[in-house]
């Protein structure tokens, strides 16, 4: 028998009842999201109240775009357009397993570093050599995949993970930026005393109080990668993204593999099971302590069981399960931190 909804549920957009497969078909531009009345309203609103806060009249335009960032330039905001509905958020998940900016607090993070990188487009901050003095040279190469961080830096501050400041000038001026907004000054000077660190927030002190009695540059121009001017498809975009998360994976674990496995049983459970069992739970920790992309690791893990099954590995007895469950998490944490810094893997925002 067929059933009528009630009026109000109406108001939700077609799409919002599909499942995912029929979801994947639609054109990006025609899923009509916007940053109003979404959840992202009030991240944006309190973006400016913290702006207004510190005293600035800066108010990057926000846009939805197809991932995060700040276009060149501009001083503007694109944030990922699946962040506008709970639907898309859900297929982001299933498509990625994880959703970047998907809580209030890392949406408010992601927020006020993609604001760093638009105040400085509006102000044009880096085109000066004090600048180039506390900061380093914006020209320097831009690969904030490759950058080999030193984690006990006290050269810069510490914000997103995967001591990010590190990988370029712009990205060290946005967390900067970042940490100066989200802390009152007694907070960082506090925080950060005795760093070297101290030395970029007391610039951007002074830099910000350059920029209230300036006018900021008006957002010119096309804006890049509007969603709602998107016309490939959901399936497209994902196929595209995952393919970018994916490549370049290592193929050198055969001889790891068979010494982590050493001493397996003969009739011992196989390796791969083993591993299926707990991916869960490896795939996140590893995440967790190397701040790399979930889809990546996931895939990465998926590798190896597979590889351990083609080479019929097996479980060992005690005590070496014990020494297994510790090495393995620490094998693969060790293979995802080395690919970070030579660059096979990729995180930038
Ligand atoms: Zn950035």
């Amino acid at each position: 028998m067929e059933r009528h909804e009630p009026a109000e549920v109406q108001s939700e957009p077609a799409w919002v009842a599909l499942k995912d497969d029929e979801l994947l078909k639609w054109r990006i531009c025609d899923l009509r999201v916007s940053i109003a009345g979404s959840e992202l309203e009030p991240r944006v609103a309190q973006l400016y109240e913290e702006l207004a806060a510190r005293g600035l009249n800066f108010r990057p335009a926000c846009y939805l775009g197809d991932e995060w960032f700040s276009p060149e330039g501009m001083p503007a905001i694109a944030i990922p357009f699946y962040l506008a509905h709970p639907r898309l958020k859900t297929l982001e998940m299933h498509q990625m397993l994880e959703v970047e900016g998907g809580t209030p607090q890392w949406c408010q993070q992601l927020l006020r570093h993609e604001c760093g990188h638009a105040i400085d487009h509006a102000y044009r901050f880096s085109s000066s050599d004090k600048w180039r003095v506390v900061f380093g040279s914006p020209e320097a190469e831009y690969t904030p995949e490759t950058y080999r961080p030193r984690p006990y830096s006290k050269s810069f501050v510490r914000h997103l993970p995967n001591w990010y400041a590190q990988a370029h000038p712009d990205e060290d001026f946005a967390e900067t930026f970042a940490v100066w907004l989200f802390m009152p000054p007694e907070e960082w000077r506090k925080q950060y005393r005795g760093w070297k660190a101290l030395d970029k927030l007391e610039f951007m002190n002074s830099l910000m109080e350059e920029a209230k009695t300036k006018t900021p540059r008006k957002p010119r121009g096309r804006r890049i990668s509007d969603a709602s001017k998107l016309r490939k498809t959901l399936e497209r975009y994902y196929a595209q993204r995952r393919k970018h998360y994916a490549e370049d994976f290592p193929d050198f674990y055969d001889a790891d593999l068979r010494t982590l496995f050493e001493n397996g049983q003969p009739n011992g459970e196989p390796a791969a099971r083993t591993m299926r069992r707990n991916r869960a739970a490896l795939v996140t920790s590893i995440v967790r302590w190397t701040g790399q992309h979930k889809y990546t690791v996931d895939m990465l893990v998926r590798k190896l069981i597979e590889r351990s099954q083609k080479l019929g590995l097996t479980t060992p007895a005690p005590p070496d399960q014990a020494r297994l469950a510790f090495e393995l998490p620490a094998y693969l944490a060790a293979l995802v931190t080395n690919h970070l810094h030579t660059g096979r893997f990729k995180r930038s925002v």
